[in-house]
């Protein structure tokens, strides 16, 4: 057993700092972050030196071991804890692993301004202080045919921003079945408590009708809400108002009528067989005064939120101050310029990489999940590997019962449970994320970039090994 005389045979951090092993690491960083580093490293071996590992250490040189030691904490410090993993799940707007990937043209746009000064307040015509959203408003208002329309940081920040101008100390109309939650914190009634106004819930969870907001409607009514269900679907006996009914209803009384969308979706995903997707150019269309959506679902750009509609109430909500609270940094004015710029380009959204996505079709996928297997298959003799059909589906609260057919690679054994494959996966580098069923590990290309095959062939093949 190492004795407390062992501690002396511990280095000191200056010998070590010298030692030729050690220089790489400290050319890459800074003596002075090399030297914390190696305290610590040394504190931790001097509370490990009673247990029996000490004696090898002793035996095989201690500086030996600092040097093995600091290199894995080099590592995991320097290693960053947001990183890129591959999304083989098949949820395309997956919340947990940021949603929308973005574009080429919106990380371009990044890329372009933000590692430099830029006009992002700033009128280059006229010499003087500019308006950030200014870099925005146009393309949307061609996009979405509105009048006006801003951003905040998300959609949550927009209805709580519309129903704090609007309404606070009036109420709120809304229907008992659109009172839902998305995500696990957006709830629409506690939204509209601390915007200060208050909920008038009519009709029933299955069923509300014109009527029901008519008897609602007093000298204290300021707006009528209406929620798109987004990640729940009422099935049965249900009825709600459709849009246009509300919206004469609503002009007919001069009550605002506002539509919270979810989902901001610009292009016609009806041939992909995404139908209940509410266009905002259309309800804007039609009447609705004002609707909000989020820039990360199906808009496939970054985080954000956006509001559209009538000038005179756009304007309105812009004065609140609460504006500047919920306003949106320089990087994601690029990301979404670069992102509307690409459907200005193409309506059909082709250079959109989420839409792209839902585009693929389940032979494509297969094709390629049959290369992948063909190259894997002999590696992992543990293994069935198969291919099967599955559903995709678009996540981020649209559309939940309406998967995209695809083709899956599943991958069964009956030595390894499905949990432990899915965990090593998720383990390897880049981090692989699959989903399980029926005990098997699937994985779906759906949401696999051509590009990122050769990092799924090599955590495949590391299963076999
Ligand atoms: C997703 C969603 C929200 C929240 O949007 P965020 O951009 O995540 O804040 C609000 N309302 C509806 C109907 C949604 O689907």
């Amino acid at each position: 057993m190492p004795s407390s005389d062992s501690r002396r045979w511990i280095p000191s951090v200056d010998r070590l700092l010298a030692s030729p092993a050690i220089q790489p690491m400290i050319e890459r960083t800074s003596r002075g972050f090399i030297a914390d580093l190696l305290r610590s490293v040394l504190e931790q071996i001097r509370r490990q030196l009673d247990s029996d590992a000490a004696e090898a250490w002793l035996e095989e040189g201690v500086e030996k071991h600092v040097v093995e030691r600091l290199a894995r904490e080099f590592d995991r410090v320097l290693r960053p804890s947001l990183c890129r993993v591959i999304n083989a799940t098949g949820v395309i707007l997956h919340t947990n692993l940021g949603r929308a990937p973005l574009s080429r043209q919106a990380l371009e746009r990044i890329m372009e301004t933000s590692g430099h000064y830029s006009n992002l307040e700033y009128d280059l015509e006229k010499g003087r202080r500019g308006e950030r959203d200014g870099h925005t408003s146009q393309l949307l208002q061609s996009l979405l045919g509105c009048e006006e329309a801003i951003v905040v940081n998300n959609n949550a920040g927009a209805v709580f921003l519309i129903l704090n101008t609007l309404a606070e100390n009036g109420e709120v109309i809304i229907s008992r079945g659109e009172l839902v939650e998305i995500g696990n914190s957006f709830r629409i009634p506690d939204i509209l408590c601390k915007s200060g106004a208050v909920l008038r819930e009519v009709g029933t969870t299955n069923r509300t009708r014109l009527r029901d907001y008519q008897d609602a409607v007093n000298e204290r009514t300021r707006l009528v809400l209406r929620v798109h269900p987004s990640n729940f679907r009422i099935l049965g006996f249900t009825s709600r108002p459709g849009v246009a009914e509300l919206i004469s209803f609503c002009r007919s009384l001069s009550i605002p009528l506002i539509e919270d969308l979810g989902s901001g979706c610009l292009t016609d995903l009806e041939p992909w067989g995404i139908s209940d997707e509410p266009s905002p150019r259309r309800n804007l269309e039609l009447g609705v005064h004002l609707v909000c959506f989020s820039g990360d679902k199906l808009l496939g750009g970054p985080q954000a939120g956006i509001i559209a509609g009538e000038a005179a109430l756009v304007r309105k909500i812009r004065s609140n101050p609460l504006f500047r609270a919920l306003r949106v940094d320089k990087l994601v004015f690029a990301a979404l310029e670069g992102t509307l710029q690409s459907y200005q380009l193409n309506r059909e959204g082709i250079h959109i990489l989420a839409i792209e996505m839902i585009r693929r079709s389940a032979q494509s996928i297969g094709e390629r999940s049959e290369a992948i297997i063909s190259r894997v298959k002999a590696l992992l003799k543990d293994f069935e590997v198969t291919l099967s059909d599955g559903l995709s589906m678009i996540g981020g609260g649209s559309t939940p019962e309406h998967g995209i057919p695809t083709r899956l690679i599943t991958l069964c054994s009956v030595r390894t449970p499905a949990i432990e494959v899915e965990r090593r996966l998720r383990m390897s580098k880049p981090p692989i994320l699959a989903r399980i069923g029926r005990d098997c590990v699937l994985l779906d290309l759906r949401t696999v970039s051509p590009e990122e095959e050769p990092s799924l062939v090599r955590a495949l093949e590391n299963l076999g090994s």
